[in-house]
C-alpha cells in the first residue's frame, strides 16, 4: 500500500495488466514508473510509446498540490525577467532552475530567444484532446517559447509520429538537474515542456 500525504492508501500495484492507453487512462503507482526516464544526450525517440512521465497517479498530485484549482496554492515569481504563476512548494525549484538558465545563458546568449515568451506554467485545465487533468494544472510545470517547440498533437501529419526537437541540451540539463523531466524524452513529444517530477528521476525509486 501507498499512504499519501492527504491520509488516503491505495494499493502500489492494483494488479491489472494494463495497455499503454490503459495505463493512461487507469494509472497506479506502479505504472507511473513502468518506463524509466533517462537523462543524458538528447537523442529521437523511435520505440512506440516510449513516454517516461506522461503515466500520471492524479491522487499524487492531489495530495501533493491540491485537487481542486481553489486548493492549489499558488504564487507569483519571477523567471528570467517574466512573471509566472506556480505552486508555492515548487518555487524554489524553479528559482533553482532560472539561476542554471542565466549561468547558461551568459555562456551561449543566442539561446534566449528559447527562455523567452515561457508560461503555460499554472493552468488547471485537461490535455489537449483527452479527459485527463494537465500536468499545468498543479503549477508545476512550465512550457517554453512554442515558436521554438514542437508538439506531436500539432505535426502536420499527425500520424505516422516522427520526433522532432530543437531545444538545446544545456537547456534541458538545467532543467533535468533540479527534478524537471522534458517532454523531448517522449514518443509522443512536447519539447516546450518541463515538469516537476523528482520521483521519476531519484535512482532510489527506479525498478530494478
Ligand atoms: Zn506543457
Amino acid at each position: 500500500m501507498a499512504r499519501l500525504p492527504d491520509g488516503k492508501s491505495y494499493p502500489f500495484d492494483d494488479g491489472r495488466a494494463k495497455s499503454f492507453e490503459e495505463k493512461l487512462e487507469a494509472a497506479d503507482l506502479e505504472d507511473t514508473f513502468s518506463i524509466p526516464y533517462r537523462t543524458g544526450p538528447i537523442a529521437p525517440v523511435t520505440r512506440e510509446n516510449e513516454d517516461p512521465g506522461r503515466i500520471r497517479f492524479d491522487p499524487l498530485f492531489h495530495a501533493a498540490y491540491g485537487a481542486t484549482q481553489e486548493q492549489v496554492d499558488v504564487v507569483d515569481i519571477t523567471f528570467l525577467g517574466q512573471k509566472l504563476k506556480v505552486h508555492r512548494k515548487v518555487a524554489p525549484v524553479f528559482s533553482r532552475v532560472e539561476k542554471r538558465l542565466e549561468a547558461v545563458l551568459k555562456q551561449e546568449p543566442s539561446l534566449r530567444p528559447y527562455l523567452t515568451k515561457v508560461g503555460g506554467t499554472f493552468n488547471w485545465r485537461n490535455i489537449a484532446n483527452t479527459n485527463r487533468q494537465s500536468a499545468h494544472s498543479y503549477g508545476v510545470s512550465i512550457d517554453l517559447n512554442v515558436t521554438r517547440s514542437h508538439y506531436w498533437e500539432w505535426a502536420k501529419p499527425k500520424h505516422p509520429v516522427k520526433w522532432a526537437n530543437q531545444i538545446p541540451q544545456v537547456i534541458v540539463d538545467a532543467f533535468e538537474a533540479e527534478g524537471f523531466i522534458w517532454g523531448g524524452r517522449w514518443y509522443h513529444y512536447d519539447t516546450m515542456h518541463f515538469e516537476y517530477r523528482p520521483e521519476l528521476l531519484d535512482p532510489a525509486c527506479r525498478a530494478e
